[in-house]
């Protein structure tokens, strides 16, 4: 890009040559330094391709042209670059110079791949095989039923051959024909005549896309798509441990695929409700308890809920409130091996609030003995 190139040079022409001459000059060149022109020397013949056309695309524009002359070596630092090197050919996108090549025929996809080294093609050629789409399911489920794993049947609606035409979309009996728009061929070339000579342009026939044969006689059914949507019962098992928001996939029951290619797969999506005891962490399960401060104090048993019923369970005396306490085993089924996790419990003071008179008598005596100070006296001095 920074060394300077005399593009009259490069199109043989003078310095005041007209428009005409620059474009019957690149159109020459185009065509002698083709790169499919050349087979025994491609390389070289690419280069100069390459050159020819950054020459046309500066010296064809009037302003490109101007700023050149008027800048000449300066003319790519002073920020009208040239659009050298492969820009050069943006001009031409999607064109095929089969024109320039007296008769060659030459399938756009191909002259591009050689010129660019391949990324243009792939929307110009026919589809093939292509995997169905897959569906997702969103399935609610109990916090038991994750725990303990659940069968549920399901509904889902996707898209299946046509069991009337068996997917070809044409009514039994007859076949499909001949795209008469293309010929059979799939794609249509069509001539422009534009500043920079005539180009042939080739598309994906639309009547056909690019199938190369139509269904004269639509299946029924269908009306000529080859599928249907229908509603399949799909028994799901759900294993215990499975967690908010996880999946389970079914391989190919997804929607049907496209000329051959696989059916798409689907994806039952597990939304867990909330408990009304406990929350979960992983495989462990999680609950707070409210046991009454005597218990805490003195120690004894105290009933703890588990998924499974109801636990007993022994604290010792002079638990603290907030304590954890954990019993093995009692969690959730880990669902990638064999173990489970634990149910973990904290327990929290009990403050009782209506006590009667003998109850808070017998406290007050309790905290005498203490040696602490209840609100005795401060009740006898507000006179509560
Ligand atoms: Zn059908
Ligand atoms: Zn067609």
């Amino acid at each position: 890009m920074a060394e300077s190139k005399d593009y009259y040079k490069i199109l043989d022409v003078s310095k005041d040559a007209t428009d005409d001459e620059i474009k019957r000059a690149y159109r020459k060149l185009a065509k002698k330094y083709h790169p499919d022109a050349n087979p025994d020397n491609k390389q070289e013949a690419e280069a100069k391709f390459k050159e020819v056309n950054e020459a046309y695309s500066v010296l064809s524009d009037k302003t490109k042209r101007a700023q050149y002359d008027r800048f000449g070596s300066n003319f790519e630092q002073a920020g009208f670059g040239s659009g050298g090197g492969y820009g050069a050919y943006s001009g031409f996108g999607g064109f095929d110079f089969s024109g320039f090549n007296g008769g060659i025929d030459i399938d756009l996809d191909d002259i591009l791949g050689s010129v660019f080294g391949g990324g243009f093609g792939s929307s110009h050629k026919k589809q093939g095989p292509t995997k169905g789409a897959d569906l997702r399911y969103n399935m609610n489920i109990t916090f038991e039923e994750a725990a303990f794993g659940v069968k549920k049947e399901i509904n889902i609606a996707r898209h299946e051959a046509c069991d009337n035409c068996h997917g070809t979309g044409a009514k039994p009996g007859t076949q499909p024909v001949t795209c008469d728009k293309c010929g059979g061929k799939g794609k249509i070339q069509t001539t422009q005549n534009t500043i920079m000579g005539s180009f042939s342009t080739v598309k994906i026939c639309d009547k056909c896309n690019g199938e190369g044969k139509i269904i004269a006689t639509p299946c029924e059914k269908c009306y000529g798509k080859g599928t249907v949507k229908k509603t399949k019962k799909i028994m799901v098992d759900i294993p215990a441990g499975i967690d908010n928001g996880q999946a389970i996939s079914y391989r190919g029951e997804g929607d049907i695929g496209k000329k051959g290619g696989p059916n798409g797969d689907l994806f039952v999506v597990v939304n867990v409700s909330k408990h009304k005891i406990f929350t979960r962490r992983g495989f462990d399960i999680l609950c707070d308890i409210s046991v009454p401060f005597t218990i805490l104090t003195l120690g004894g048993t105290i009933t703890v809920p588990s998924l499974e019923g109801d636990i007993q369970y022994s604290i010792p005396e002079g638990t603290q409130s907030g304590t954890v306490f954990r019993i093995k085993d009692k969690g959730i089924q880990n669902i990638h091996s064999r173990s489970k996790g634990n149910l973990e419990f904290t327990v929290n003071v009990d403050i009782p609030k209506r006590l009667n008179d003998k109850q808070k008598q017998l406290l007050k005596d309790f905290a005498s003995i203490m040696g602490e100070e209840v609100n005795i006296k401060k009740k006898n001095i507000f006179g509560r």
